[in-house]
């Protein structure tokens, strides 16, 4: 299906062209027209989907010669309102909209000054907006359409009483959008009093990011994680890598080992400020860096091209996480790679995640790499089979029932 059958007017169709955006993702094929007809909607999406044209695309159109801001979309962190920003002003590019982003860690008056100028179109973190509000420096009576991106990251992040007062201040009279990378029962609840009469779009199992990631497992002692994320960077082709830590110290430690042993990497987490967020980013965007080391607050929603590894240096407690990092690889159809290093102490989180994913993960060593004193899994568990691509969206805890067996529960340690 072209764009063009969309029902989208010329200059959109052109701002598209100029993306090189060839065909629309599915997310768009679905969401673009209900979204132009006015529907509210509700999106399983991941990031990685196309979902940001999806619901950017509509609005443009239908909010054409507004004054004011006539569009708002709230988004949990400053990088995903940065990206959000980004493809905004490219789909408007053709248009009179103005887009602008509003977002915490920087200043404050630059951000006023570009709301004096005109904005039509806003992207928001919740705790700036509500700060310029109160303050008198946003104007939010004349939004028509509130999009909630992301909406279990807004949950999970606390931000949900903010939400909830942002949309106090808004028309009750508008069009509603929520995307949220998982629909559970939680979601749905905060969903259901916001939107009306939703239009549920969800990304097919088929065409998740998740869909060709292959994943493997690495089981190894924690002290010997570092040596061997070292071993793999040296002798496999990882050629962009994205490593996720559970804490922002473990991130900063691992970025330093990295560099004694030559290899640039970079870390992302909420210590450093936006500025050195930014840098890492462009540096690890541009190849001026190989690595990427992150936790996972910031790193959701990061929009990098060609990741061609993700690394869980640590395993995620909430399993979900494990399904937004993998989708940071294998981006728009491209194969990527997941490996997952889990020390005996996860178990229980690589138990969790198999049951959300539905299915058993393979565990392999790294030859020749020395495992000391290693705690090893049962060897049911060890892995003869090779590893294969799963549906991120096959046995999900929301399609309920029969898809959410328990994997075997194989993984016993012992020394
Ligand atoms: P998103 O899920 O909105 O973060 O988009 C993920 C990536 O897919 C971004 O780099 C987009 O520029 C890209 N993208 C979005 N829509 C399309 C499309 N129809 N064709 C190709 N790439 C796209």
């Amino acid at each position: 299906m072209p764009f063009s059958s969309l029902g989208l007017r010329a200059g959109l169709l052109e701002a598209v062209r100029d993306l090189d955006y060839q065909t629309p993702t599915p997310i768009q094929a679905e969401a673009i027209p209900l979204a132009l007809a006015g529907r509210d909607l509700v999106g399983c999406a991941q990031t990685g989907t196309g979902k940001t044209a999806a619901f950017i695309l509509p609005l443009l159109q239908r909010l054409q010669g507004r004054k004011g801001i006539a569009a708002l979309v709230v988004t949990p962190t400053r990088e995903l309102a940065r990206q959000i920003e980004e493809v905004a002003r490219s789909c408007a590019r053709h248009t009179k909209q103005r887009v602008t982003a509003v977002y915490g860690g920087v200043g404050y008056q630059p951000q006023v000054q570009a709301l004096r100028r005109g904005v039509n179109v806003l992207v928001a973190t919740p705790g700036r907006l509500l700060d310029l509000h109160s303050h008198g420096d946003v104007d939010l009576s004349q939004v028509e359409v509130l999009v909630l991106d992301e909406a279990d990251r807004m949950l999970d992040m606390g931000f949900w009483p903010d939400v909830r007062r942002i949309i106090g201040l808004l028309p009750a009279d508008r069009q509603n959008m929520l995307f949220s990378a998982t629909l559970s029962p939680q979601v749905m609840r905060v969903a259901d009093p916001i939107l009306r009469n939703p239009a549920r779009v969800d990304v097919a199992p088929s065409a998740t990011p998740v869909d060709t990631v292959t994943q493997t497992v690495y089981p190894v002692n924690s002290f010997q994680k570092t040596d061997l994320l070292i071993r793999l960077l040296e002798t496999k082709s990882l050629d962009r890598v994205l490593v996720f830590t559970r804490t922002k110290h473990r991130a900063d430690r691992v970025c330093r080992h990295l560099a004694d042993k030559g290899i640039r990497g970079a870390a992302i987490h909420s210590n450093r400020t936006q500025s050195q967020r930014q840098a890492a980013l462009d540096g690890f965007k541009r190849g001026h860096c190989r690595v990427l080391v992150a936790t996972d607050i910031v790193a959701r929603g990061i929009d990098v091209d060609g990741i061609s590894h993700v690394v869980n240096y640590d395993l995620p407690s909430n399993p979900d996480d494990y399904i937004h990092r993998i989708g940071r690889t294998a981006r728009a159809g491209a194969d990527g790679t997941a490996l997952s290093f889990m020390a005996a102490e996860e178990t229980k989180d690589l138990r969790e995640i198999e049951v959300l994913l539905g299915q058993t993960l393979e565990c392999r060593d790294l030859e020749g790499f020395a495992y000391l004193e290693r705690v090893v899994p049962n060897p049911e568990r060890t892995a003869t089979r090779k590893p294969r691509a799963v549906y991120g969206g096959r046995g999900r805890r929301r399609s309920g029932g029969a898809s959410t067996r328990r994997p075997r529960s194989g993984a016993s340690w012992g020394s």
